[in-house]
């Protein structure tokens, strides 16, 4: 029955001009407002500048010199003490107005083409690998989408964004809202209305086509302003995320500002799609889940175990020369512990329910969610004098934490995985020194894996401290050291305000990979809070105890985590000193190989990791296949290779390198793993 709707717009329009001129009536104090509020925020706009005016897709608004938290239309009505500041492509607000207009661009493309779809919500993503848009559709027809449709939709979109229509808002009071959603079939919107809308409801549409929605806007003045499209993928969804309630179908796109960003966002998606770890893990057997075991807990395979073994190594080594202790603590504790530290309270939907001690009723045991606590008892072992300051506890250990099965994803969020975790004790003198420590560490190991990072600190909200626990004045002492601390290691840092702790400020560090994805790995966290609540002390020169400060710190985060993110960074082609396997050894008859297996030995003696490929195949089957495993070096060896003790080195990069002697090869590998070399 969408022949009704044209003259719903125009009752629509109606509407909106009632509203405005309410507006006007309520602010109409003096003359001079009069005459302001009879401009349009573009109006005021193209007043300060033609340039960015032409270029606004929406506009910031100032009341009374205060930023308000919502944007508005370029035909917002500005009134009295009002004043607006343009919102260009550049601007952080822009995308996600953008992409909900795209949003909405599509649901008038779908009701064009498919008339009577009922309509769900359609938000803008910001940074989701699925797209840029979304929106919820249920068909009238019973039909389903399929994705030779995502063509003719898409294509649809174009020639409303040609027509460059205008997106219109108007407002009308809650009921006369519902009634006209229930009029026009939209049954799934008045619910909506009747649980978000308030006395007035802002309605928005595009002039020309059959789309009407509930929505709070901004949008974007005109189709037009849209300038690259892509429709994606569909997939199931259901009403509000309920399985109980209606099916709908959910047709992902995205939208950038222009053909460029939309074609390197495809790209990376496809490159993304192609490292993906949870596709490279089983092909290079790396590490698997099993059904028995439960979703989320890892089982690490020989190749995967052997690199997670050689990180450890490069850890403990730089953490030995860097002054720290290390600690093992067992997995499971009395739940009395997490007691005394808090997370049985703040933390309490993470942690695995108790188990029962048979002997006594009393006592309950937790799966550790976090290793603070068990170094704190470390700590508490025995009394501490200013002298033994700092104390640094470092532990590859290993937590649980109750994900819910629908969000585990691979490795990036498993439900058992082993923290790089370590705790420093400290005076408040030494704070600064310790960060300091923490983020030459951070860059050491970043390097080592080729990340670039980008830094953050997080501190206290400026004026409102009610949050968060600690005197003003050890926060402020505790800032300093970080900021400090950052500045004198030259980093740049972004200051984030009221983004710290309730228990302390922090240092956060997200790396950038190889396609250029950023990924949270680090924390530099410090705490007031922990060392209150176990009253842990040191004995300070003055003979009197004092309160020490803890700082908590990993650097890879999870083991789990950190490889999942590092196979997509490598595309599983890891560097030579990280590679489980660093060079195999290929006869190309089996006249070589007795000589094949006396290289591989020679080889192993020295510390390479080095395999042979003795199977009947054809030399070319046994590149391809060691190619495939992206292992770093192939050897051949033929009969002048066997004659001279040579190898004729193949690189996985750069093929054919010509043949040398073994002790030459096995020189120049010690090389790319002593220097962790990315390149071979
Ligand atoms: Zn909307
Ligand atoms: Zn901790």
């Amino acid at each position: 029955m969408r022949f009704e709707i044209d003259f719903l717009n125009l009752k629509f329009r109606a509407a909106a001009s009632e509203a405005v001129s309410f507006r006007v009536c309520e602010t109409a104090v003096s003359e001079k407002s009069k005459e302001s509020s009879e401009l349009s925020a573009l109006d005021l706009l193209k007043q300060q500048d033609r340039e960015s005016a032409k270029r606004a897709l929406a506009a910031r608004l100032f009341r009374n010199g205060v930023k308000q938290e919502d944007p508005v239309d370029l035909s917002y009505q500005v009134r009295e003490g009002e004043r607006v500041e343009p919102i260009t492509p550049e601007s952080g607000e822009a995308l996600e107005i953008y992409r909900h207009s795209t949003a909405h661009l599509l649901a008038a493309a779908v009701l064009d083409l498919f008339p009577g779809t009922k309509l769900g919500i359609g938000p803008a993503l910001l940074d989701d690998p699925k797209g840029g848009f979304y929106y919820d559709f249920q068909r009238d027809d019973g039909g389903r989408f399929t994705p030779e449709d995502l063509p003719k939709i898409e294509k649809r979109m174009k020639d409303l964004v040609k027509r460059n229509l205008e997106y219109r808002r108007c407002e009308m009071s809650k009921s006369e809202a519902e009634k006209k959603f229930a009029e026009m079939g939209e049954p799934l919107k008045c619910e909506l209305i009747e649980e978000k809308g308030g006395d007035t409801v802002s309605c928005y549409t595009i002039e020309g086509t059959p789309f009407v929605d509930f929505c709070l806007g901004p949008h974007i003045p005109s189709t037009g302003k849209i300038k690259a499209i892509k429709l994606l993928s569909i997939a199931g969804a259901h009403w509000k995320g309920d399985e109980s309630r209606a099916q709908m179908q959910r047709i992902y796109g995205t939208s950038f500002f222009t053909q460029e960003e939309l074609d390197a966002w495809v790209k990376q998606k496809e490159e993304a799609e192609r490292r993906d770890h949870r596709k490279l893990g089983p092909e290079l057997d790396l590490f698997s889940f099993s059904d028995p075991i439960g979703p989320g807990l890892v089982l690490w395979h020989p190749n995967g175990a052997l690199i997670r073994k050689v990180i450890e190594q490069f850890l403990d080594g730089e953490l030995y020369r860097r002054g720290y202790g290390f600690v093992n603590t067992p997995h499971i504790t009395q739940s009395e512990l997490f007691h005394i530290s808090g997370h049985l309270l703040h933390y309490r939907d993470v942690l695995y329910p108790e188990m029962k001690d048979l002997e006594n009723e009393q006592v309950q045991y937790r799966l550790k969610p976090m290793n603070c606590p068990f170094h704190i008892q470390v700590y508490q072992s025995r009394q501490r004098s200013y002298r033994d300051l700092p104390q640094r506890f470092a532990e590859y250990g290993t937590v649980y934490r109750y994900e819910r099965s629908g969000v585990a994803h691979g490795l990036m969020r498993a439900r058992g995985f082993t923290q790089d975790d370590a705790h420093i004790f400290c005076t408040p003198e030494q704070l600064k020194a310790e960060i300091f420590g923490c983020l030459d560490l951070v860059d050491f190991i970043f390097r080592a894996f080729g990340f670039e990072y980008k830094t953050e600190l997080s501190v206290q909200h400026p004026t409102d401290h009610s949050k968060y626990l600690g005197s003003d004045e050890v926060w402020e002492m505790a800032e300093n050291a970080l900021a400090e601390a950052l500045n004198e290691r030259g980093l740049h840092y972004q200051r984030m305000e009221d983004e710290a702790a309730f228990y302390g400020p922090k240092i956060d560090f997200k790396v950038v990979d190889a396609i250029k994805r950023t990924w949270q790995l680090s924390t530099i966290q410090v705490d007031f809070n922990l060392p209150e609540r176990f009253e842990i002390e040191y004995i300070g020169s003055d003979n009197k105890p004092h309160r020490p400060i803890m700082v908590h710190r990993a650097i890879l985060g999870s083991f789990e985590r950190f490889f999942g993110i590092l196979i997509e960074h490598f595309a599983g082609a890891f560097p030579p000193w990280l590679a489980p396997v660093q060079a195999i050894v290929l006869p190309i008859s089996d006249r070589f190989n007795e000589r094949a297996v006396a290289v591989e030995r020679e080889l192993r003696a020295v510390g390479h990791r080095v395999q042979t490929d003795l199977r009947s195949e054809k030399i070319g089957k046994k590149i391809h296949d060691a190619q495939l495993k992206k292992i770093p070096f192939m050897l051949v060896i033929g009969e002048r290779e066997a004659e001279g003790n040579t190898v004729a080195v193949r690189d996985r990069v750069r093929g054919d390198t010509g043949a040398v002697p073994v002790a030459d090869f096995s020189a120049r590998l010690s090389e790319l793993v002593r220097t962790r070399a990315l390149a071979t």
